[in-house]
């Protein structure tokens, strides 16, 4: 059974190809089901089979930290080799249960019980990644909390107050590349969910104190609940661990094989592409016709970032197309930046369309009365006229949110 043999909410027919004109289209999570046609595709290197006598046990195969599956480390460093994106010799691997369990590890990690009389604060430049807030303070911790904005932090706190920095890079909800923006004083968490070749240009290894990452925006296994910190200072790694013990007694060891198994297939592909396939490759044409037949049929297919790249690119430039024509809506503009994996420019291609309404005050609801879910600005620390259009959907919502963008367009 494939994916198509259920007519998305949006068509009917006995082939799933006439419009339903009042649906709803629901982009409000970024949950990165495009990558399901990648994933049909390569079906055979990526199923995973654990017999039910497998993995029984409390404790993983591991080597360093007792519930992460050893294989599973050494497929996180050699996708980071490939790819470039962050460095990772010398460096601690903590698994989680998402990256989600380790953004949380992480300031337990960071914050310092003993020395602290309040909970720390933790600031994040707006737009911020709407989670944060709320994951950060739904328990209302004694060691740490929600401060906002950290453009404007020291000023609201004076000089002295001790913060954690989080920079999410590339940045959801707007893509654009972040730094720390607070003195430097304070720890960083570098949340680098998008720092993958399908979304922006990589342009050097990233080397922070802490780094976190994701299979759910790299491969598309947001279902799957595995991400992985990379850290510098061995106790901060420790107390990262004894968080993820304390918090869920390690992670699912099925969960690892799984991910194990498809970094592998992504891994695989690359080497047998070998370098110079890789390089040709990338000069090749946009591989449109992935986006509207399937995706048998197509060059490069056990190559996911060049998968991802090239959709990515189609859609941005759809997208661009459909709200270039008036001035209802505005879109962030973004330079083009010297590619290290794939050997040339490229524009970002974010996961999120951040987008402007430009007459009307909420955007929201004006989308809302027209079949269009998003998310609101004023989750991300911003101004109701934006929302966050997820651009990861699968290509059906994809295509007809495009078709009623253009459509919602008043000519000048
Ligand atoms: N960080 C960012 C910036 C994200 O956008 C997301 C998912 N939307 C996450 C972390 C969460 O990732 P995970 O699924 O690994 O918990």
């Amino acid at each position: 059974a494939s994916a198509a043999c259920k007519c998305h909410a949006c068509y009917g027919g006995s082939d799933c190809s006439q419009a339903v004109s009042e649906c709803i289209i629901d982009l409000d999570h970024g949950d990165p089901t495009m990558y399901e046609a990648y994933w049909l595709a390569n079906g055979e290197s990526s199923t995973t089979v654990i017999p039910g006598w497998q993995r029984m046990s409390y404790f993983a195969h591991s080597q360093q930290v007792w519930f992460m599956e050893h294989e599973l480390e050494v497929q996180i460093r050699a996708l980071h080799a490939i790819v470039g994106n962050a460095i990772t010799e010398g460096r601690h691997i903590v698994v989680g249960t998402g990256s989600t369990q380790l953004y949380q590890a992480a300031l337990y990690a960071l914050s310092s019980p003993g020395e602290q009389t309040k909970p720390i604060s933790v600031v994040s430049a707006a737009p911020f990644y709407s989670s944060y807030p709320v994951v950060t303070d739904y328990l209302r911790s004694a060691l740490f909390r929600w401060a906002g904005d950290a453009t404007t932090f020291k000023q609201r706190s004076g000089n002295e107050e001790a913060y954690i920095e989080l920079v999410t890079s590339p940045n959801n909800p707007d893509g654009r590349i972040q730094h720390a923006v607070v003195n430097g004083t304070g720890p960083v968490i570098h949340d680098l969910a998008y720092y993958w070749p399908h979304y922006t240009p990589i342009t050097a290894p990233a080397d922070h104190d802490l780094m976190l990452f994701t299979v759910s925006k790299c491969t598309g296994h947001a279902g799957t609940r595995i991400g992985w910190a990379i850290v510098k200072d061995a106790l901060v790694a420790k107390k990262m661990v004894k968080f993820v013990e304390l918090n869920t007694i390690g992670v699912s060891q099925d969960s690892q094989m799984r991910a194990v198994q498809i970094l592998t297939a992504v891994i695989l592909g690359y080497n047998n592409a070998g370098r110079s396939r890789l390089q040709e490759s990338a000069k090749k044409k946009p591989l449109l016709p992935l986006l509207l037949t399937d995706s048998h049929h197509i060059d490069n297919q056990d190559l996911l970032f060049h998968y991802g790249h090239s959709i990515m690119s189609y859609r941005w430039n759809q997208l661009r197309a459909a709200v270039a024509s008036s001035t209802t809506f505005s879109l962030l503009d973004f330079s083009p930046d010297h590619c290290t994996f794939f050997g040339e420019n490229h524009t970002p291609t974010p996961a999120f369309a951040w987008l402007r309404c430009n007459r009307e005050p909420d955007c929201q609801a004006f989308l809302k009365a027209r079949g269009i879910i998003t998310r609101s600005g004023h989750h991300f620390g911003a101004g109701p006229e934006f929302v966050r259009v997820s651009m990861l959907e699968r290509n059906h919502s994809f295509e007809l949110v495009v078709q009623r963008l253009a459509s919602l367009q008043t000519p000048d």
